[in-house]
């Protein structure tokens, strides 16, 4: 009896516990939390649906839609194959068209390597071949270079160019107080013999504005020396190209005779040399018509049309330079001064200009 009670026992165990393990091996999804039956997903230690790993789990590329397996990249909240991200989503270098890691230069909205963006898309200064990525200088002339090269290089007394074997093939000094670059030094006037012919050009293109009577044998000496220039004329002006000496003889009050003597800076461009002699020359002017009292920024402005005629005559480049730097002048007499003449001949023309200076 006790032996069947036993056996029975036994009997009811051995039928309860495969049930249970039964009961313990039913899963669920771990998406939906319902029953699993069949084939299901495993993902990370959680079981699922196929359907719902599908729907809910499984993760697609953003840029080609396909299913991601395995490691992915991630950018912005959206998720790319290895290689759609490298394709399509990274960024490429501008210039070379490699992949772009780590630090990069971005210019006018697209993206560089750092050393792609130094080597080819930085400016480059003319000067010195090396990219120019602070400040620069780019002058009249479209040059463009690294502003410290200013510091260890002159410029040309003509057309102010940096002289530099890049940007003037060179050039040469006189004196070696003044530099003349050698785009300039063909176009110089260095020889007694070149004043003449040119004095007669600019006395022709002063007389087809009315301005006659001028003495044709006026003395020309070439001066090297800006120093000396300024010593001979008593001016302290640092920028003074030219100079009228003029010496009066008087009998009881009447003048008898009248001598000039001009001085123009040696190595001046003919352009240059032959304004500033057009200046020098309505000087004459002034006092062969005895206009010696006028304020000294009417008779430099004044004598400043002159330059500006045989600039506008001329008409190159160089010209246009000297003008714009005569309309920026600041000098009460040579911008200033020239700039309210300028405005006076072009609303009155030379014939008026000349008839009111006697009222000045
Ligand atoms: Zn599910
Ligand atoms: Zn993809
Ligand atoms: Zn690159
Ligand atoms: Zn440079
Ligand atoms: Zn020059
Ligand atoms: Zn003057």
């Amino acid at each position: 009896m006790t032996y069947t009670l036993i056996r029975q026992y036994l009997l009811i165990q051995l039928i309860i516990i495969p049930m249970t393990l039964s009961l313990c091996n039913q899963k669920f999804c771990d998406y939906c939390s319902k029953k699993l039956k069949g084939q299901y997903i495993i993902h990370k230690n959680n079981n699922y649906h196929n359907i719902c790993y599908d729907k809910h789990i499984q993760i697609y590329c953003d840029q080609c839609g396909l299913k991601i397996e395995g490691s992915y990249n991630s950018s912005k909240g959206n998720q790319y194959h290895k290689l759609c991200y490298q394709k399509y989503i990274q960024k490429r270098c501008a210039e070379c068209g490699d992949l772009i890691s780590g630090i990069y230069n971005i210019d006018n909205g697209k993206e560089y390597h750092e050393i792609c963006y130094t080597n080819f898309i930085l400016p480059k200064c003319d000067v010195c071949s090396l990219p120019v990525d602070d400040i620069y200088i780019k002058d009249y002339w479209k040059n463009f270079y690294h502003e410290y090269h200013i510091n260890t290089m002159p410029n040309c007394d003509n057309c102010s160019r940096l002289i530099s074997k890049a940007l003037t093939g060179g050039g040469y000094s006189v004196n070696s107080q003044r530099y003349i670059c050698n785009i300039c030094k063909p176009d110089v006037i260095i020889k007694d013999i070149d004043v003449q012919p040119n004095l007669m050009e600019v006395l022709i293109i002063l007389n087809s504005v009315g301005i006659k009577n001028i003495p044709s044998k006026i003395p020309i000496t070439l001066i090297d020396s800006r120093d000396e220039l300024i010593r001979l004329s008593g001016n302290k002006s640092g920028n003074i190209q030219g100079y009228t000496n003029y010496v009066a003889t008087t009998v009881s009050g009447k003048i008898i005779k009248q001598e000039y003597h001009i001085y123009v800076l040696s190595n001046l461009h003919r352009i240059i040399f032959n304004a500033v002699l057009a200046h020098e020359l309505l000087h004459v002017y002034l006092f062969q018509n005895q206009l010696t009292d006028l304020a000294s920024d009417i008779r430099e402005g004044f004598c400043n049309l002159g330059s500006n005629l045989i600039y506008e005559h001329y008409n190159t480049e160089l010209s246009k330079y000297r003008i714009l730097n005569m309309n920026e002048s600041q000098d009460p007499d040579y911008g200033l001064g020239y700039r309210r003449m300028k405005k006076l001949l072009d609303r009155e023309g030379w014939k008026r200009l000349l008839s009111r200076l006697y009222k000045m």
